[in-house]
């Protein structure tokens, strides 16, 4: 078998190919690595490594010949690449480069192959947007509602679609939940960004290494051709039970590491209250297919705590100084919220928090807030599917239906449901694409399974300027998630001026 793979010079690509490359059928991996200096030592350190199994293309994904190169001959190609927050809040052109554009071009390549390569595409739980305890549980076909002005859930959105939608014979979509890996600390007391986390908000994780297991189970399937009803759906990268928790959980976890807490580090006030993006996932469909969960949260912070140095030292400086030293000059960033209301930056208080009043009204003390049980919601739950139904979004269809039954009528209620109308008169297959309408009057395509397995709806409606205020009057589909942390009395339309500015205008009501 050859395989192609993006990203290995990020955590989880970095694990996919580590583990990958202990299969022995697996003749050659070619993996795609930017022109960035940083990657000359990552280069040769492969090369003398793994020798001529390994082959290496120095390239941007989005250049056509680049990814043509990469993926000639191979039966796999694997796309982890990425620009993750905080990099693509301050690169969006980078974001776009890379998730939007990259992933385009990568997948044009493997439709132009004269033999087809089957084609893996890793996307994120960032599309599903917000959620809190109200819906804490999501699957695929839930609304993809990405939050406000994150321009790498835009840019995965859109390109999460094109492989959906494109000439790619074999294809699967891997949404990415929340990822431990060793450097996380370090990485994100960094920016503000942390303090985008929202405190009750519901977390599922899973270890990088756990990840790189699963692309090998899946390599290890197909090779033994026992991988046949994997293809041409979209899946959820789920952590299991023991890694359900939330925001303040995960705070708490990973700054005791230091011997500290989120009490002793901030205030309440100081994290977002929406448009962050998490949630526990009903469904393991992965999991049960391919046996890759071996890492719980605990385990994986307790490695953490025995292999650096950095926290044990950090134990013995008093918690006060940390805070003072660290998370006030955080809290100062230019992404932190509390800085947002500082600067009058209304457009990003209105999304973060539902305006300038509701952010300086917030608890400022820890005994003034209530810290939510994960456990106490459902967290611990093996089968969430039976044990949450009353909680599921609605996808606006009868479910216990197979995908081989779908007809017409059943898109006529999926797209009503949506706020639209399904115009095609004729129906052929899960796969093959339909003429569609949304509230707003536009008209597009797309393939059934795209909208009611993958939760895509209309291009123009999405991703920006972010209407989301408008389009949940419309949409029992939007509204059932949207107005868990949203007023129905908002109406906002929230984008970026041409300098790249964030502005948020409310809309006279209709
Ligand atoms: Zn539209």
């Amino acid at each position: 078998m050859k395989i192609a793979m993006t990203g290995v010079s990020g955590n989880m690509g970095a694990e996919a190919l580590l583990q990958v490359m202990e299969l022995g059928f697996v003749e050659q991996v070619r993996v795609l690595l930017t022109p960035k200096r940083k990657n000359d030592k990552l280069a040769r350190r492969l090369s003398a490594r793994y020798g001529d199994r390994l082959g290496i293309v120095r390239g941007w994904l989005s250049d056509a010949a680049a990814c043509a190169k990469l993926v000639e001959n191979a039966d796999l190609v694997i796309n982890m690449a990425a620009v993750i927050p905080p990099a693509s809040d301050k690169d969006p052109r980078a974001s776009y480069l890379c998730n939007q554009l990259g992933t385009m071009r990568l997948a044009d390549a493997v439709a132009a192959m004269p033999v087809q390569a089957k084609f893996i595409h890793t996307s994120t739980v960032a599309l599903y947007g917000n959620r809190t305890l109200a819906h804490p549980w999501g699957r695929p076909g839930d609304p993809l509602l990405p939050s406000v002005f994150d321009y790498y859930a835009m840019h995965k959105l859109i390109a999460e679609r094109y492989v959906l939608e494109s000439e790619v014979k074999n294809r699967a979509v891997l949404r990415q939940t929340a990822m431990l890996y060793d450097g996380i600390v370090f990485s994100n007391i960094s920016d503000g960004l942390l303090y985008h986390t929202t405190l009750n908000g519901p977390l599922e994780w899973v270890t990088a290494r756990d990840s790189g297991r699963l692309i090998k189970n899946i390599v290890v399937a197909e090779h033994e051709g026992a991988a046949g009803g994997f293809w041409n759906k979209v899946y959820d990268i789920t952590g299991g039970a023991a890694n359900r928790c939330t925001g303040y959980d995960t705070f708490f976890n990973g700054f005791s590491l230091m011997g500290g807490s989120p009490k002793a580090y901030f205030t309440p006030d100081m994290c977002q209250t929406r448009n962050f993006h998490g949630l526990w996932y009903a469904e393991d469909t992965l999991q049960r297919m391919f046996h890759y969960q071996s890492e719980s949260v605990q385990d994986f912070w307790k490695g953490v705590g025995e292999r650096y140095r950095f926290f044990r030292l950090a134990k013995a400086v008093p918690s006060f100084l940390i805070k003072r030293l660290l998370f006030d000059r955080l809290a100062r960033d230019e992404n932190a919220p509390a800085r947002w209301i500082r600067d009058g930056d209304i457009a990003k208080v209105t999304a973060a928090y539902g305006g300038m009043e509701q952010a300086l009204s917030l608890a400022k003390k820890w005994d003034a807030f209530k810290v939510e049980d994960a456990a106490a919601h459902g967290a611990r739950e093996e089968q969430p599917l039976k044990a949450c139904r009353d909680k599921l979004l609605c996808h606006g269809y009868d479910e216990s239906k197979p995908q081989e039954e779908w007809s017409l009528d059943d898109m006529r209620g999926a797209a009503e449901y949506r706020g639209g109308k399904c115009l095609s008169k004729e129906y052929g297959g899960a796969y093959s694409k339909l003429l569609w309408q949304c509230g707003e009057g536009h008209t597009f395509t797309a393939a059934p399974y795209t909208v009611l397995k993958g939760g895509h709806w209309c291009p123009f409606c999405q991703p920006q300027p972010w209407i989301y205020d408008k389009l949940a009057k419309k949409s029992p589909y939007y509204a059932q998630v949207w107005y868990d942390s949203h007023g129905r009395e908002e109406n906002y339309v929230y984008g970026f001026d041409k300098d790249g500015r964030a502005h948020a205008e409310a809309e006279d009501k209709e």
